[in-house]
């Protein structure tokens, strides 16, 4: 048993709470500031998948000659709002400067090392608070018009498949055979056999909080607003109402709020808001028991027990930027190509902001610059799939337990360079390919 510390976690969204979670069984005295409601964090507007292997970066080769045409295009899947591009343009220029096929396959095989044990971590997680029947354990589709449709994955696919996934490739016709409610005219489909899917993940999230409460921990409904400190140690997180809670250790895993937190202790972390959307269709007709991804479309739709939710876009925007609902609307819209049959008259829309650095790569572990805090945001696209490995290594972290990955390459210190777009080596080791 690990000696008990009194411990604040900022954020209470799905990797907070599976922080939390993690560090109350090692027996610390854990408190979670949480402003909004539970459960409606950036992972209610999410796909719902456990995606073990959506490990290759967004960053693709030529990326850069694509804005322009994203700036003409705002409903395009991919979009960069013309008013946000000057501000976001620093970041822009690092994620795109990922490109780089051997960045690319390092960011890729980073990321498999989390996302591979992240199954493993998440049943026990789910087992752990009695809910097993949160997790549907079915490989996702992936639809194909044709075959230059199926080739812009191609690269992708091959990387995925050398770093250990599982692929196989079919026709539309089987994709078909296997989900009826499918339109039977797409020329190619893919199989992700190591994926699967949440039933809800608002729900999750709110299971875990119930959890995490029943043993005995604090959710208070307030932000973590400022922190005082001691030179390297922080000794207090001073909350929006003006409380100030006194504490041994604090986790920051605030999503894309994370960022002008850390301002305020001096740590810069590239982190930007990648927004997008989701409309979940209480009433929608048809059948579906996979999830179903149009990449083309730029949206999935995962059936979730109460609905069949259509989410997706990856829109480039400021941190705060406000939501642009037509954006939902127009893949409600796409979405009858893929099921004919959709009914769309009852709708609910949601929108999450997908906390992304640069590299893709999540942002966990200690700064050296602060003494007791330890970074679990960035995750980006990996939220959800990473909650409760995120929880388990903060948790390995605070206890000065050995962990068997290297999480060098997660440093919230690789922001931190000489200016270099090279990939070099901080002073811990990790990174700056940032
Ligand atoms: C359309 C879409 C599809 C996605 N699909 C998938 C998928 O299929 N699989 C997957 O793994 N991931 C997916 N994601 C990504 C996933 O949702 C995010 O990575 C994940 O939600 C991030 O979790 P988080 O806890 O870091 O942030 P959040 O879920 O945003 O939670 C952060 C919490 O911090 C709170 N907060 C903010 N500021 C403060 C403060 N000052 N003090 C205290 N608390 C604060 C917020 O209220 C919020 O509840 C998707 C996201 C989107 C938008």
């Amino acid at each position: 048993m690990t000696q008990s510390k009194s411990i604040i976690v900022i954020g209470g969204g799905v990797v907070g709470i599976s922080c939390a979670l993690s560090l109350q069984a090692d027996g610390h005295d854990v408190t979670v500031l949480e402003p909004g409601p539970v459960g409606e964090g950036a992972s209610w507007a999410s796909c719902g998948c456990i995606a073990v292997g959506e490990i290759v970066p967004l960053s693709q080769p030529g990326m850069l000659m694509k804005v322009p045409g994203w700036l003409l295009h705002p409903e395009a899947p991919l979009s960069l709002r013309p008013a946000t591009a000057l501000g976001l343009m620093p970041w822009f220029a690092r994620f795109a400067a990922n490109s780089i096929p051997t960045r690319m396959r390092s960011i890729a095989a980073d990321l498999a090392k989390l996302t591979f044990v992240a199954t493993d971590d998440f049943k026990a997680q789910i087992a752990d608070i009695g809910h097993p029947e949160l997790l549907v354990e079915r490989p996702v589709l992936k639809l194909f018009d044709d075959e230059g449709d199926k080739a812009t994955m191609g690269a992708a696919f091959d990387l995925a498949r050398e770093l250990g996934c599982t692929i196989d490739e079919i026709s539309g016709l089987e994709a078909h055979d296997i989900e009826p409610g499918i339109a039977p005219d797409f020329r190619y489909a893919a199989v992700l056999r190591d994926w699967s899917y949440v039933t809800d993940p608002r729900k999750l999230v709110l299971k875990l909080t119930e959890a995490f409460l029943t043993r005995g921990g604090r959710v208070l409904p307030v932000s973590g607003a400022d922190f005082e400190r001691d030179g390297a140690q922080i000794t207090a997180v001073v909350c929006s109402d003006g409380q100030r809670l006194a504490a041994d250790e604090v986790i920051l895993a605030a999503g894309t709020q994370s960022k002008p937190l850390a301002k305020k202790l001096g740590v810069t972390l590239h982190l930007e808001g990648v927004m997008g959307y989701s409309t979940a269709l209480p009433d929608p007709g048809v059948e579906l028991k996979h999830t179903v991804f149009y990449p083309k479309g730029g949206f999935g739709i995962t059936p979730y027990e109460d609905a069949l939710a259509v989410a997706g876009t990856v829109e480039f925007a400021s941190l705060n930027a406000a939501p642009k609902w037509r954006r939902a609307d127009v893949l409600v819209k796409r979405a009858h190509r893929v099921l004919p049959g959709l009914r769309t008259d009852t709708r609910e829309r949601r929108m999450g902001r997908r906390p992304f650095t640069p590299d893709t790569r999540p942002i966990i572990g200690r700064s050296r610059s602060i003494a007791n805090m330890c970074f679990a945001t960035g995750h980006g696209q990996l939220g959800l799939t990473l909650g409760a490995t995120t929880g388990r290594i903060v948790a390995d972290i605070v206890a000065a337990r050995s962990i068997a990955l290297d999480i060098g390459a997660y440093t919230p210190d690789r922001f931190h360079h000489s200016g270099r777009a090279d990939v070099g080596t901080n002073l811990q080791g990790g990174r700056n390919d940032d």
